[in-house]
């Protein structure tokens, strides 16, 4: 197993710490000559699902090979790199850490040599009971050589096992809780598996493939007669078919809540013990608002177009006299479009975004102020003065970037600036895997409405209502997880869950999840 070591892109981005953070993003193939360098595409595909870590593990069919560093895909892999990860299969992985800290022993691919072989796991999502499972294993010898949740899917995982790897994955499903995706692969065997609950999407690809082989010469001619072709299928797991579109492999299906999808020489086999069970959905409803990328289909949805939708709906419950609808790029965008359209009032990107912030060393906090704001997004004054503008954003966490925003709006001379957010406001912490404050951080959860528009300083604030949002999906309510602003939330939470739990749970100094949820003496958002 090879690590680089650089720094964290995250660290880099002051204003990253202000929005939500994204999880993870799995890839994965089996039956390609180049699995590695695919799953490397498919991982770029994905890099908006996690930036502080990538990694690639592959095999030819005897030896798990690793490559895992820290930082973007690109800078991570290299030709040489690919070119030492051989095989016709690859898991692949990039992260931000939602559980454990963001440091190279734990980034993924995890690998283990085991009585069962050569193992290795990716994972997308977080275990709501790691920490007592954890510490379960530790009591019967285990020992963890990382500080994330998932490390326990690799121990219950590698334990002996009367059965092949989809009934001992079954039998580990029956134990951990929570949300995850998983993309497992064994010497010849690549396994998909999604929670029953479906929090985090996973699907199924199909890629049919040739590769020319030029015969040469004694002078080592290529001789065009004599180019012969290899042909084959492979199979593709990933997180979003945005990585599929890449590598022009074609959707084949969405991996079912609770479905393990076993892929070997002998074809794609599925296992789903609770099918026909009573067991409901729960698909993350803010991947459609936030995180996933807009080319992107979740369950037969385009997010662009369900973003759309959105802001459409957003106009109808938030009617506004004004001259311009501008959003905060980029996931704002499509929401956005939807609102000028639903209100007929024009579109503008006056906000520019810059695309390319490297790491700011020096944090000049005292010479510039709202510098971590303002570095990533520019602001075009001549299209916005003198006019009533509505700026449309995905959310608002803390309150402290929309109040950025407004005030350079004002500076810039706009007359009047109303906020719109396209889903309805944040007041809990997630337990499944996105990075949002404190029940005590989160800006909806402890003011009014009023309180909230009066801090950011906007004219007015709309928020999309929770039957406005699912409507906007084409889904019904009961597939979706809306925790994060409902309270309810699908599967049980556990009290000891929070981003660093390994590393705390001998001190128990944090805030756990049951803390903040029942702390509901805080004044709620009508
Ligand atoms: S609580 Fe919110 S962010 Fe977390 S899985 Fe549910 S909908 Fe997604």
């Amino acid at each position: 197993m090879k690590w680089a070591g650089s720094a964290s892109e995250s660290q880099m981005n002051p204003e990253q710490n202000m929005r939500p953070r994204h999880y993870c993003g799995l890839f994965g193939i089996y039956g390609h000559p180049n699995a590695a360098e695919l799953t490397y595409y498919g991982l770029y595909a994905l890099q908006h699902r996690g930036q502080e870590s990538a990694g690639i593990t592959a095999s030819d069919g005897i030896e798990l090979r690793t490559y895992k560093g820290m930082g973007l895909v690109g800078r991570v892999f290299e030709k040489n790199i690919l070119r030492s990860l051989p095989g016709h299969l690859a898991i692949g992985h990039v992260r931000y850490s939602t559980t454990g800290s963001s440091n190279i022993k734990n980034a993924q691919p995890l690998v283990v040599d085991c009585a069962r072989g050569q193992i290795a796991i990716g994972h997308n999502g977080n275990l709501t009971n790691a920490a007592r499972l954890r510490a379960e294993l530790e009591k019967q010898g285990s020992i963890f050589q990382t500080t994330v949740d998932s490390e326990t899917i690799l121990h219950l995982l590698a334990r002996p096992f009367n059965g092949d790897r989809a009934h001992s994955l079954e039998a580990v499903m029956q134990r951990i809780q929570g949300a995850y995706s998983l993309v497992i692969m064994g010497e010849d065997e690549l396994i998909g598996v999604r929670d029953p609950f479906g929090f985090r999407p996973l699907v199924l690809g199909k890629l049919t493939w040739t590769e020319p082989i030029p015969a040469q010469d004694t002078n080592g001619m290529v001789l065009a007669e004599n180019l012969r072709g290899r042909a084959g299928t492979a199979y593709v797991l990933a997180s979003e078919t945005c990585a599929l579109d890449l590598i022009q492999a074609e959707f084949v299906r969405d991996i079912e809540p609770g479905e393990i999808v076993v892929i070997n020489k002998a074809g794609v086999r599925s296992v789903n013990p609770w099918k026909g069970t009573q067991q409901p959905h729960a698909l993350c409803i803010f991947e459609y608002v936030y995180f996933a990328r807009p080319d992107t289909n979740l369950q037969g949805r385009n997010v662009a177009q369900v973003r759309i939708n959105l802001g459409r709906a957003l106009a109808r419950e938030h009617t506004v006299a004004a001259d311009l609808v501008i959003p905060m790029p980029d996931s704002g965008n499509w929401a956005a479009m939807g609102f000028a359209e639903g209100s007929g009032i024009p579109y503008g990107n006056a906000f520019v975004r810059n695309h390319y912030i490297g790491r700011t060393f020096l944090q000049p906090s005292q010479l510039i102020r709202d510098f971590g704001v303002r570095v990533k997004l520019n602001l075009i004054d001549e299209m916005v003065r003198g006019k009533r503008v509505v700026v449309v954003d995905d959310s608002i966490v803390r309150g402290t970037t929309a109040r950025a925003r407004v005030n350079t709006l004002r500076e810039a001379g706009a007359k009047e600036v109303h906020m719109r957010v396209s889903c309805p406001p944040h007041m809990w912490p997630c337990a499944y895997g996105i990075d949002f404050p404190t029940r005590k951080e989160l800006m909806a959860a402890n003011n009014t409405l009023e309180q909230i528009r009066e801090f950011i300083g906007a004219d007015s604030l709309g928020y999309l209502s929770l039957d406005g949002m699912f409507a906007a999906t084409g889904l019904p309510a009961s597939e979706f997880c809306a925790a994060c602003y409902t309270g309810k939330y699908p599967s049980a939470i556990d009290t000891e869950m929070d981003k660093f739990i390994m590393e705390q749970r001998r001190t128990r100094s944090h805030h756990t999840v049951a803390d903040l949820v029942q702390d509901d003496t805080q004044r709620r958002l009508l």
